[in-house]
């Protein structure tokens, strides 16, 4: 049986820095970690997940552009995102595979995705994740959600609950076995809540990386890669000393983190993401940037924490 690689693709693999994000745009940039992806696939069996800040934010923006349509809650539009990343990715994915091996026999499917989170997370209490569009300020009083002034503007901020369970882990399992390349996740998933034997949807922002963790303990996959625009985690990154890691122990990426060598809500989950797939028993988890996805898997590049 061949390995599971899962691969968690951060938003600049779709929209880069300074891109607005046309469709175009979104294509060329795919292909970049697609081509990698469909070349490792001869190796492993593939799981895909993917973030959707920027695209979830024009559709938030969408939202409040428009009065004639009824507004939609975030949940419907992470669900959106899932469907049109998924899309994205799974035609990217098809054209690299045809290119690479002529007509391949590759099944490929995109996976509508929850994820359960506690409704008492304490993420809930205090929504910090600002998300979307810069609103008008005059607003602020009259707005349906909890919206703070940032550095940018007044913004809606979210809670960003932790991912307790993949709603969809066994048929995710199945597809895996199955031999399907799956496309999962997306987003982060979309936040719901139990009640009874009931889902509810919830307006909250599940981090990606801690999601994709969570996906790759529950299926049991072996190597997780998170990819993203910079090379890995750096200790005084951006400073004097930046120092960007090779290998580092679990210890001292938990120490690290304590120390808060990895800001908040960016590379800080990534490294408490792959520490978490380490500690349930992964094999290896490396953070990467996205054009040396095959190298780091290959042990040259990125960051990877080894127990
Ligand atoms: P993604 O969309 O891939 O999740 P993020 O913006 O959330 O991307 O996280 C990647 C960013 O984390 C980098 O662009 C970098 O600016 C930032 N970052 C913060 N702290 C560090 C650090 N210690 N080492 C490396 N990058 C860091
Ligand atoms: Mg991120």
């Amino acid at each position: 049986m061949r390995p599971i690689l899962l691969v968690a693709l951060g938003g600049n693999a779709l929209i880069g820095k300074g891109e607005s994000g046309t469709v175009e745009e979104q294509f060329r940039n795919l292909s970049v970690p697609v081509a990698q992806i469909a070349r490792l696939s001869r190796q492993f069996r593939i799981i895909i997940t993917h973030g959707n800040g920027p695209q979830v934010g024009h559709l938030l923006l969408q939202q409040e552009c428009c009065s004639q349509a009824p507004r939609l809650p975030l949940e419907i539009l992470v669900a959106q995102t899932q469907g049109q990343i998924g899309y994205m990715i799974e035609s990217t994915l098809d054209n690299e595979l045809t290119r690479l091996e002529g007509e391949h026999q590759k099944l490929i499917v995109t996976v509508l995705t929850y994820v359960l989170v506690d409704e008492n997370d304490p993420g809930f209490l205090t929504p910090t994740k600002p998300i979307g569009p810069v609103l008008n300020e005059d607003s602020l009083a009259k707005l349906p959600y909890p919206a703070v002034k940032t550095v940018r503007g007044v913004r809606r901020v979210v809670a960003s609950p932790r991912p307790v369970t993949i709603i969809e882990k066994r048929e995710i399992k199945q597809l895996i076995a199955m031999g399907f390349i799956v496309i999962a996740c997306g987003g982060g998933g979309i936040p719901v809540i139990r009640h009874g034997r009931a889902f509810h949807g919830v307006d909250a922002v599940i981090d990606k990386d801690l999601a994709s963790a969570k996906l790759a303990e529950e299926v049991g996959a072996d190597i997780l890669i998170i990819a993203t625009d910079v090379e890995g985690a750096a200790i005084a990154y951006g400073e004097p000393g930046e120092k960007f890691l090779r290998r580092v122990g679990t210890e001292e990426a938990e120490r690290c983190l304590r120390e808060g060598c990895f800001a908040p809500g960016s590379m800080g989950p990534k490294v408490e993401a792959a520490l978490k797939f380490i500690k349930s028993g992964g094999s290896r988890a490396v953070i990467c940037s996205i054009d040396s996805i095959e190298k780091a898997v290959a042990g040259g590049a990125g960051t990877e924490i080894v127990r």
